[in-house]
């Protein structure tokens, strides 16, 4: 990347904290950072005024927002994020996972929720920015990472809402995170909700909007009611045809061995096309394991599961990398998911993928980019 101080014609003012966390303090919160509950010690803000464009970039100390309470973001959910992380290599170095993705896909989230585009090298600048002042958080034990999530909010005063906001503020604050599965990878249970939808066709589901969030909590708390771990998406209008899980895809593993297949339901404009997703399209192929963009409709997964041709599931995103799935309920009651356990398919390239992201697997296809 490159070093000089200036992106888009914008220069980044330092204004370092006078309190940053001692190297013990430090060392302590990242012993056991549980997910998106510790912060590092600076924040990326960079403002935008209609008519003016990006300006004001800035890191400065981590901390809360001073917000007129009539600011348009909280009250008409002009929201979008993007979820990534930075590894510590071997060797030392910091990088991250095909950063260029997450760019691409804000911008597309941003045009769906009338926002302005951040230019991509500012999105990835920010990044750099925030590591070279807090690179000590990226913690260097396996399956250990820092969380980066970019944001924007819209930012005008006043309750019109005949219009999107003229003005809006990105900002980019980091996570360190432990393991998902910290005692050893755990299958989940899942919901297949036929009461809730998450996404309808022409509606936001294809944008990383805060929004898709707060509508989905309901169908969650109704999933953990019915004894499961997370809620299944169905298509929303005839509720059968499988889009997501939670705020993961899913992938379905038919046959086992040689004859192993993948299967994951195409991109329809309402679901979330995820980069985890995306990467596994072509790495699975790479490792002999054939893969297909096709619908799978519920009455199919349950056959397809009671008479063993279809061996495994799971589900796939930035925060929790693979996770397998053991068990399915819905009203028609349940059926079980090969034996349980996380299959040989999932476990494979869930390492496959962890090693790659983590500089222990060569990077065949320049999805690393190297920060420091
Ligand atoms: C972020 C997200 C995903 C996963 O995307 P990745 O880029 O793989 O992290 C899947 N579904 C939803 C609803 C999401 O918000």
């Amino acid at each position: 990347m490159n070093n000089d101080a200036t992106t888009s014609g914008l220069t980044f003012d330092i204004q370092l904290s006078a309190d940053r966390k001692t190297p013990e303090e430090r060392a302590q919160l990242l012993e056991n950072p549980g997910f998106g509950q510790v912060f590092t010690d600076h924040m990326v803000t960079i403002r935008y005024t209609e008519g003016q464009g990006w300006h004001d970039a800035k890191l400065e100390p981590y901390g809360p927002l001073a917000l007129d309470p009539a600011t348009a973001a909280l009250h008409y959910a002009q929201e979008i994020f993007e979820g990534l992380k930075a590894y510590r290599h071997p060797d030392g170095s910091l990088s991250s996972f095909r950063p260029e993705a997450n760019a691409a896909r804000f911008n597309r989230s941003a045009e769906r929720m009338a926002m302005p585009a951040l230019p991509e090298d500012l999105f990835t600048r920010s990044i750099e920015v925030l590591l070279e002042h807090d690179g000590d958080w990226v913690p260097d034990k396996e399956y250990f990472s820092l969380y980066l999530r970019p944001f924007m909010i819209a930012t005008d005063v006043g309750l019109g809402v005949n219009h999107p906001s003229r003005s809006y503020l990105f900002m980019l604050i980091a996570s360190p995170v432990g393991s998902y599965f910290s005692g050893g990878v755990q299958p989940v249970t899942v919901w297949l909700s036929k009461d809730f939808t998450r996404a309808a066709p022409g509606g936001t589901g294809a944008a990383k909007f805060a929004g898709n969030y707060a509508a989905s909590f309901l169908a969650q708390s109704q999933a953990v009611e019915k004894g499961c771990d997370q809620v299944v998406w169905l298509d929303a209008h005839e509720h059968r045809w499988v889009e997501e899980m939670g705020g993961m895809n899913l992938w379905f593993v038919f046959g086992s061995g040689e004859n192993a297949k993948l299967r994951t339901p195409p991109l329809t404009g309402t679901l979330l096309p995820g980069i985890t997703r995306d990467s596994l399209l072509t790495l699975a192929p790479d490792l002999g394991l054939p893969v297909e963009e096709e619908p799978l409709s519920i009455d199919e997964w349950r056959r397809a599961a009671e008479s063993g041709e279809m061996t495994e599931v799971f589900a796939c995103g930035t925060a929790a990398v693979v996770t397998p799935v053991g068990f399915v309920k819905s009203d028609e009651g349940g059926f079980a998911i090969g034996d349980g356990e996380p299959g040989p398919v999932t476990m494979r390239l869930r390492e496959e993928l962890v090693g790659l992201q983590t500089g222990k697997r060569p990077d065949e296809h320049g999805w690393i980019t190297r920060f420091q």
